[in-house]
This record gives structure tokens, C-alpha cells and sequence, in this order.
């Protein structure tokens, strides 16, 4: 029984954040400004706070200052909004980040649209989801632009592919599909074109529809989802999902079975995981950029 190659997203993130590091002292020679991300946690939701100190030692590994702002879980939203408002008007802040998701009596999409679209390093702000649609991008979400990053790392080509996406959240299935039909990438135009489907939990015949593509991206949220009878022999497989089951982390797809009959897979953990926090990396270096800019 042949097995798929495993796409090592933590190597394709340590390369990535080597090349950032370079280009942060670069810009810091330069300019004189080290970029700063600032990252407001809300509340004390203990995978929030995980995901917070991954971005804050990342942010030391590439050369840039992070700093936590860290409010009680009872904060309103007006308060909420003066702490952005704040941020946004701080020269030394290059990117704001809110880590979600936010105690429920907070209006998210209010805060995430007060966010200076040119500190938007999540790229959340309606004006860069709609740059993005256009084709024009200032900046790319986390984990969508890290799914691009592996297959351009890895030389697998979208371009004139079927992609198959199960998924439709604003954070990663919408986002991708809009990356993928674009006529160009940021990695070039072969990590863009595709013909893309993007399938969610009202779609018909889930598996006739999916067995029909090149590249499987899997961003669904259920545990060992995607099996082998869902995926086309040969089919590129990027498992976008985290669930805890248990002790141990898994996708949303199942490793065992489809690793026998895709040609590449990502693992969980270790696949598109690293790669979100290091393209957070890359905004926040093109935010500090764009500031200076003006
Ligand atoms: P959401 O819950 O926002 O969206 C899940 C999507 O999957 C929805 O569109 C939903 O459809 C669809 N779906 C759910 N069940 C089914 C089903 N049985 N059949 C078909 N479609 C289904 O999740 P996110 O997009 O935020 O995250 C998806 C996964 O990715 C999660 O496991 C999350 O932890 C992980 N994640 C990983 C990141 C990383 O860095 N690797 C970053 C962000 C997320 P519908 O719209 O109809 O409800």
C-alpha cells in the first residue's frame, strides 16, 4: 500500500520565520521602528491563552516586541472599543490582534471592524475582506495564506486544479476560496486559478463532491471527518482542522486511513498549526511597513 508524502508545515514555518527575522532586522536598520504586535486577550479561556503566548514567542523569535493586554472576562464592549481605540491610535502599536472568541456578551463584529484596517493583522476588517475579493489584498488571513504557503513550499500547483473546500467559516473556508480563484498569488499565479468548491453542512452528497478533487482542504471542526472514501486517489489533502479528543489533538481528517490513499497530507498537529502563527508574523511586519508608509 503506497503512503502520501507528509507536508511538514513546522519546517515550512521555521524557514518562513528565518526569512521574516531577516527582513525585520532589514526594516528596523532601516527605519529605526522593530514592529510591535499587540494582543488583547479577553477573559481566561485556557486555548485562547495558549494561542497568545505561541504568537508572543513567536514574535521574539522573528525580532519583533509583542504585548499582551490582558482584560477581565466581564469587560463590555464599549471598554473593549476604548482599548482598540487606544491601540489604534498608539504609532509605536504595528498590528492588533483580538484573540477570539471574545465572552459572548461582547460584540465581536464590532470590535473586529473598529480595528484600523492598517493594523488589521488578522485581516478581519470588512476592507481587507474586500480587498481580498477583489484581488487586491493588503493583507492575507493567518491560516488561509499558511495553506497557500505549504503547497507553494511543497511545489503543488493549484492552478487548473479542482479544490475542494469543506467549509465556509469568514476565518478560513471563505477567505481560501477567494485566495484560490484569484488570478494571482502572492507565490504566483500557479497557488491561484483553481477551480474552487466550497462545501459546508447543507451540501448534498458530501462525498460524490469532494471525491472529485485534486486538493481536499478539510476546515470543518469534527474530529477524523474526511475518510478514505471521501478522497480521490492521488488527491492533495490539507487537514485545516484542531480538536481536542481526549489527551491528544486531531484534524479533520482521519490520518490513518487517508494517508494510504492521498498523495500529500498534512499532519495534525504539526501541518497548517505553525503556519498560522508565522504568517501572523508576515502581517505584522507588512503593517509596521505600511505605517511608515503612511
Ligand atoms: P467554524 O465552526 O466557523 O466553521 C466550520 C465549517 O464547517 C462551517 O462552514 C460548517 O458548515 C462546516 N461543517 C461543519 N460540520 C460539517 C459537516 N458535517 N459537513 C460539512 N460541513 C460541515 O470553524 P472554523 O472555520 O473556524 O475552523 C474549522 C476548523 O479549523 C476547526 O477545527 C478549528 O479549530 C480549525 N482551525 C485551525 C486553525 C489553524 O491554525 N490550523 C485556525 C482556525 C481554525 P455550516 O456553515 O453549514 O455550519
Amino acid at each position: 500500500m503506497s503512503t502520501a508524502r507528509i507536508l511538514d508545515g513546522k519546517a515550512i514555518a521555521a524557514e518562513i520565520q528565518q526569512e521574516i527575522k531577516r527582513e525585520v532586522a532589514t526594516f528596523v536598520e532601516a527605519t529605526g521602528v522593530q514592529p510591535k504586535l499587540a494582543a488583547v486577550l479577553v477573559g481566561d479561556d485556557p486555548a485562547s491563552h495558549v494561542y497568545v503566548r505561541n504568537k508572543e514567542q513567536a514574535c521574539r523569535r522573528v525580532g519583533m516586541v509583542s504585548e499582551l493586554h490582558r482584560l477581565p472576562v466581564t469587560t463590555t464592549t464599549a471598554e473593549l472599543l476604548g482599548v482598540v481605540e487606544r491601540l489604534n491610535a498608539d504609532h509605536a502599536t504595528s498590528g492588533i490582534l483580538v484573540q477570539l472568541p471574545l465572552p459572548r456578551q461582547i460584540d465581536s463584529q464590532k470590535i473586529l471592524d473598529a480595528i484600523d484596517w492598517r493594523k488589521d493583522v488578522d485581516a478581519f476588517h470588512p476592507y481587507n475582506v474586500g480587498l481580498l475579493s477583489q484581488g487586491r489584498p493588503q493583507f492575507l488571513p493567518c491560516t488561509p495564506f499558511g495553506v497557500v504557503q505549504i503547497l507553494f513550499r511543497s511545489q503543488l500547483k493549484v492552478a487548473g486544479k479542482k479544490v475542494c473546500i469543506i467549509g465556509r467559516s469568514d476565518i478560513v473556508g471563505k477567505p481560501l476560496a477567494s485566495m484560490l480563484v484569484q488570478r494571482s498569488s502572492p507565490v504566483g499565479d500557479d497557488w491561484a486559478n483553481a477551480t474552487v468548491t466550497v462545501a459546508h453542512s447543507r451540501t448534498p452528497d458530501l462525498a460524490a463532491i469532494t471525491r472529485e478533487a485534486d486538493v481536499l482542504i478539510a476546515a470543518i471542526g469534527q474530529p477524523e471527518f474526511v475518510k478514505a472514501a471521501m478522497v480521490r486517489p492521488g488527491a492533495i489533502v490539507i487537514d485545516v482542522g484542531i480538536n481536542r479528543v481526549g489527551d491528544r489533538l486531531v484534524g479533520d481528517v482521519d490520518f490513518q486511513s487517508v494517508q494510504s490513499i492521498a498523495s500529500a497530507i498534512t499532519p495534525v498537529p504539526g501541518g497548517v498549526g505553525p503556519l498560522t502563527v508565522t504568517m501572523l508574523m508576515c502581517n505584522t511586519l507588512i503593517a509596521a511597513r505600511l505605517q511608515k508608509i503612511g
